[in-house]
């Protein structure tokens, strides 16, 4: 099979940015044994879009578009696609469906300009888009094929990866296995930092870093005759990047912090209670939902006012007085008090401010104290963390349970 790769966007053009998405597309084909002979760039303008597919086509039997799918009028790419193959496109509610999600997640209005992004021809096969707005499609017509991504490389990196690979794969030879490392604890820069050597000699197999909000995954993949020869050329990469990231590598494959470090407790057979004041039940909730939880979760409180913290968890008054609610004291107070009251080897508790209002110049919104009590010794981390009300207190959940996990590890 051979391919060709198409950049579309006038900033590449005009030198503004580096055509990043080739190189990558470009790896990635070799990888899969696909030829790619010619690579091309051209700006945001329909006339000459079409008459570089125009010239694709007659070389190639795969094309890829990258860029220009946004939701403003100079994002053309995907609607001249659709012209040049004559295919009307008409509404993907489930893309629409996504989108709006998309927008209700950050907070933000949907502008109706972003309706145009869940438009696609009746017979395109799409490709969800987990980073952002603007999902991408696969169109088949008179053996040819084209595979529409988006443009900033947070998107179409897993879009590749966790669409296009699954269904290119029946035009190669060979197979291809992914193995995904989850990193926990580590920015994405950070993490790359230190497997940056690992990230630029990659080959047979290769690795692609992609960051969530909370995690950074990297996903390994190889090529080989079968499945278990695949695996097989996984296992040296897999223990070369586990030995430089350590315990930060939570798990591999389809799983999270939480169930990770709720199979932790359970199998050191660690008795926990939960007392919350800013994250109000949400850390209770993410340990509760791993199936199993029972013979170890004992106890929740959402603990919120300063009475409940004496009178449920043994907060002294004289803490609270002296160091207010928000303060590693009372973080480390609750922690210790909940795990006392109900037993428990082990006491977490959450404390600060998730804002909109209460903030203060020596403790600004998004201060947030975890407590830990863990078999005799207590400690407590300080998070400053970003983002309304929900996303501190979304992201001081991951933070505490992350805190757990690698204190369990470390007991
Ligand atoms: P958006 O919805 O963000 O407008 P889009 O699919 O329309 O996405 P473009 O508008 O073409 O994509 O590009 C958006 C951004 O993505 C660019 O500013 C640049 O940062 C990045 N980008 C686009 N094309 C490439 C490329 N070929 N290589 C690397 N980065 C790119
Ligand atoms: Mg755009």
């Amino acid at each position: 099979m051979k391919a060709e790769i198409l950049a579309v966007g006038t900033e590449i053009l005009l030198g503004d940015i580096l055509n990043t998405n080739a190189q990558y597309l470009s790896k990635k084909l070799a990888q899969l044994g696909i030829e790619v002979y010619f690579q091309g760039v051209v700006g945001d303008n329909e006339d000459r879009l079409k008459e570089a597919l125009e010239l694709s086509f007659k070389r190639a039997d795969l094309v890829i578009t990258t860029g220009g799918l946004g939701p403003t009028k100079d994002d053309l790419t995907k609607e001249t696609i659709f012209d040049f193959f004559h295919k009307p496109s008409v509404i993907h509610e489930k893309s629409l469906n996504s989108i709006k999600e998309y927008f209700k997640k950050s907070n933000r209005e949907m502008p109706d300009n972003n309706i145009k992004q869940a438009y696609f021809p009746e017979d395109a096969i799409i490709m969800e888009n987990n980073n952002g707005t603007a999902p991408g499609c696969i169109l088949e017509s008179k053996g040819k094929i084209i595979g529409v991504f988006p443009g900033p490389p947070k998107e179409l990196v897993p879009m590749f990866e966790e669409s296009f690979l699954p269904y290119i794969k029946k035009f190669t030879k060979g197979v291809l296995y992914s193995k995904v490392l989850r990193v926990a604890g580590l920015g994405e820069s950070k993490a790359c930092e230190i497997i940056q050597d690992i990230l630029d000699e990659q080959n047979n197999p290769t690795i692609a870093p992609y960051a969530k909000d909370t995690e950074v995954t990297f996903r390994i993949t190889a090529k080989a005759n079968t499945e278990v020869e695949a695996k097989k050329i996984i296992e040296p990469l897999e223990k070369k990047v586990r030995e430089r990231l350590g315990e930060n590598v939570y798990g591999v494959g389809n799983t999270s912090i939480e169930d990770e470090t709720a199979k932790l407790l359970i199998k050191n057979n660690l008795t926990i209670a939960v007392a919350e004041s800013c994250t109000g039940g949400l850390l209770a909730g993410k340990l509760i939902n791993y199936p199993g939880i029972s013979s170890v979760f004992m106890d929740g409180v959402v603990s919120y006012s300063n009475e409940s913290k004496m009178k449920r968890l043994g907060v002294k008054e004289e803490t609270l007085d002296k160091y207010g609610a928000v303060s590693k004291e009372v973080a480390m107070e609750m922690a210790e008090g909940v795990s006392k009251t109900m037993e428990t080897k082990v006491g977490i508790s959450t404390t600060g401010i998730a804002g909109p209002t209460g903030g203060s110049p020596e403790k600004p919104v998004g201060l947030v104290y975890v407590g830990l009590y863990i078999e005799g010794k207590t400690s407590y981390i300080r998070l400053n963390l970003n983002g309304n009300r929900q996303k501190v207190r979304d992201l001081a959940v991951n933070k505490a349970i992350n805190y757990l996990r690698r204190n369990i590890l470390e007991r």
